[in-house]
């Protein structure tokens, strides 16, 4: 083993062993950060996803075609890689179901068992590739009690956290410094709800030297975490927002660091509810972008600004893959509950 990094808490100034792992702040349950981390490398193929231009000066970041059809693989990816050799034999987590299946995905490609804890809400087909690639899935009643059974299996197995752990944002940091020629001037809409993305892209683009772009988070209604905390641009699409099924932290632990990169770049909120996020679902399709409706959400977020941009470039980030919704896609496009 000849890892060295070592983990430390922001908050109360715990510092762990050099090669020691741990989710959160095991004194105060604070998210942690990480130094002398080794750079990420991809691991089955993630990152390095296309930018492609769908509508006159606006961007499309295609983080659906990683490899387990989210942007989640950056983190998970670069976590796992770390946990294997670090001895770990089992790695858990829980999700609403993007990063269980990253996390499904990762350990069959590593050799580790799998323990994954998702609402039973979680759509059907991300709860199918869990278990097809030899995962155990445990259905939960809440996206809570998934939270607090993963969290009692932290201790045998390698938690994944990612709203705490100072790994999965390392890998995170990748999807901005891949926007690093492109960011500047621009408007860039994330989907937002553990904000380990938005926080990733910003600390990416920080470190490359790059300024002068403004974060947009996109998020649901149901899990408003920046409400009053930065500008509302917009609330768009009813009340109503049970298709945004993978946005559903209310209360993210990075919360400051979010409002913070969002206020520090002159940004704001957009809040999504179902009108919208159908909307903004059929629009990407119609464009030949197979979104799925939580990353749908930053379309119909930039639809609803676009007169008031002033001709800024935009950058949406599609998060996730409609592809892990089939069989449900007329559902959602009728506006029926999932
Ligand atoms: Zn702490």
């Amino acid at each position: 083993m000849d890892l060295t990094f070592k983990l430390w808490c922001p908050r109360c100034g715990f510092r762990g062993s050099a090669g020691e792992y741990h989710p959160w702040c095991p004194r105060c349950r604070g998210p942690l950060e990480g130094e002398d981390l080794p750079p990420p490398r991809p691991i089955l193929g993630e990152g390095g996803t296309p930018l492609v231009e769908f509508h006159s000066g606006a961007y499309a970041k295609l983080e659906y075609l990683n490899p387990s059809g989210s942007f989640k693989d950056r983190g998970v990816g670069y976590s796992l890689w770390i946990a294997r050799r670090l001895g770990y034999k089992c790695a858990v987590v829980d999700s609403s179901g993007n990063t269980g299946l990253s996390t499904a995905v990762y350990s069959a490609y590593l050799g580790l068992e799998a323990r994954i804890y998702v609402p039973a809400s979680a759509a059907p087909g991300k709860k199918s590739l869990i278990r097809a690639v030899g995962a155990r899935l445990i259905e939960t009643r809440t996206r809570d009690e998934a939270r607090i059974m993963a969290e009692r299996e932290a201790d045998e197995c390698f938690h994944i956290a990612h709203p705490t752990s100072a790994l999965f944002l390392e890998g995170m940091k990748t999807a901005g410094t891949e926007l690093a020629g492109h960011a500047e001037g621009a408007d860039i809409f994330v989907p937002t709800s553990s904000g380990s993305l938005l926080i990733g892209i910003n600390r990416g683009l920080r470190e490359a030297g790059v300024g002068g772009y403004r974060l947009i988070a996109v998020q649901s209604k149901n899990a408003y975490s920046l409400k009053g905390r930065v500008p509302e641009l917009a609330s768009i699409g009813g009340d109503q927002a049970s298709l945004l099924d993978a946005l559903l932290l209310r209360n993210p632990a990075r919360l400051e660091e979010l409002a913070r990169a969002v206020l520090e770049t002159g940004g704001g909120v957009v809040a999504v509810g179902d009108e919208a996020a159908v909307a903004g679902f059929r629009e990407a399709h119609a464009k030949g972008l197979l979104a799925e409706p939580s990353s749908a959400a930053a379309l119909a977020a930039f639809l609803s600004l676009k007169e008031k941009l002033e001709a800024r470039r935009a950058i949406l980030v599609l998060t996730g893959s409609s592809l892990k919704y089939v069989g449900l896609i007329e559902n959602i496009i009728s506006r029926r509950k999932l």
